[in-house]
């Protein structure tokens, strides 16, 4: 038998003097950035397809790279994120805006393809780019937001909580989510998802081996968010720090049989560390940077 629904045609429910809006069965209302409906699995909404067309526009603005990673990471997946944390997105769903988001990063910055995920959303205090990751923060803010309310001390609270069942939605979302309930402070969590962050990035043999020195340096990581460096030394800069520079070692990598050896000397394998510390052909160079370095120090102080 087909389900029967009735409409409430009663008086019209007020909040002291003020009477509240009814919307028809097959409206929608938007309330505090949220759209919701009598008939909520109707609302249909597809955050992907949101994301891309965001990303999209926000692409085709005259803007630069890091302009564009900057309102992407402090306005955009900001917003999403609210609204994710408001309805009830699958895992899948959130590592697949997370690889959207990744995508145009590279993309509006002029990096490689291979560049590690953990290096682009670990913090810039840590030495990454840090963009925001939906698919840890969403699951932590539905979870954060379920223990408050289960931690209550509030009579009111209380008595809502144990009437929608908060114990029961708390298992189901850390089993949903696969991870391990908390036990301590939500900002206790968040750093420990920072820390191991960092540590997957530094322990990526080819691009992350010198993540420690940059850690938590704020002279090293400065660069990172201050307009001091033009679009083209930015996007080096970046390649340098992963270590995806084009050198003839980096461009061989995964392949067998390329010629890798020093395009200037021939000397030795064409790394970074050879470029920049060993290879007598860019000597001349390497004395120059320095001179260079020292002269803008003597000029800060
Ligand atoms: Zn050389």
């Amino acid at each position: 038998m087909a389900k029967t629904y009735v409409i409430n045609c009663g008086d019209q429910l007020r909040i002291e003097a003020e009477a509240i809006t009814w919307i028809e069965p097959g409206d929608t209302a938007k309330y505090l950035g949220v759209t919701h409906s009598p008939w909520i699995k109707k609302v249909k909404y597809d955050p992907t397809e949101h994301l891309r067309s965001w990303c999209s526009k926000l692409g085709r603005a005259p803007l630069k790279g890091r302009q564009k990673l900057l309102l992407l990471s402090q306005h955009v997946l900001p917003k999403l994120r609210y609204r994710l944390a408001n309805s009830d997105p699958s895992k899948v769903v959130l590592a697949g805006l997370d690889s959207v988001s990744r995508e145009y990063t590279k993309r509006w910055m002029n990096l490689s393809t291979c560049v590690s995920s953990a290096f682009l959303h670990c913090s810039v205090q840590d030495g990454g780019v840090g963009l925001p990751s939906l698919a840890t923060e969403v699951p932590l803010d539905k979870i954060g937001s379920m223990l408050w309310l289960d931690g209550s001390q509030d009579g009111h609270v209380k008595r809502l909580a144990k009437a929608i069942g908060i114990e029961d939605e708390l298992e189901t979302a850390c089993r949903r989510w696969e991870i391990q309930r908390p036990t301590k402070k939500m900002r206790s969590v968040v750093n420990e998802i920072r820390q191991k962050r960092r540590v997957e990035w530094e322990n990526l043999g080819s691009q992350g081996p010198r993540g420690p020195y940059w850690r938590k340096c704020r002279a090293s990581n400065g660069w990172m968010r201050r307009d001091v460096l033009s679009e083209g030394e930015h996007t080096v800069a970046l390649q340098l720090r992963t270590n995806t520079y084009p050198t003839r070692e980096a461009m061989s990598r995964g392949r067998k049989g390329g010629n890798v050896m020093c395009r200037r000397c021939g000397q030795s394998v064409e790394t970074l560390g050879h470029i920049t510390r060993q290879c007598l052909a860019v000597k001349c160079n390497r004395i120059k940077r320095h001179n260079k370095v020292c002269g803008i120090l003597v000029s800060a102080t």
